[in-house]
């Protein structure tokens, strides 16, 4: 299914929606999940409009900005959980980053 532009995490990178942003380089923006599942939850979310994992981003740009988040924040010890297809809850590309550690 194609792109939609119609949702929460579009608003947030065009800053529509003021947002606490953790971190950002050029292709990711780094905020906390409203809900969060862990003692940390950490959302990296695309800027560019792109639905789920089945399109290809810049991961180096993931892979660093994920580094400075967990160095910033002290974590060891995480996962990295992204959605796709009926498991996804909003259809803009995005990174769980989960620790309790
Ligand atoms: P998904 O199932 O799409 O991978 O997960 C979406 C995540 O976004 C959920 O963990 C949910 O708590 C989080 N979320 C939903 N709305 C907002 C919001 O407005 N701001 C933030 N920071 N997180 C949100």
């Amino acid at each position: 299914m194609s792109y939609n532009s119609n949702n929460i995490f579009n608003k947030i990178v065009n800053k529509q929606i003021s947002t606490n942003i953790c971190a950002e380089n050029n292709s990711f923006i780094c905020v906390k999940d409203i809900n969060p599942k862990a003692n940390y939850h950490f959302l990296f979310i695309s800027k560019h409009n792109i639905k789920d994992f089945n399109t290809s981003v810049n991961f180096d740009d993931l892979h660093s900005l994920i580094l400075e988040v967990c160095t910033n924040n002290n974590i060891q010890d995480y996962q990295i959980i992204t959605n796709v297809g009926s498991y996804q809850e909003i259809p803009h590309l995005h990174f769980h980053l989960l620790s309790n550690n």
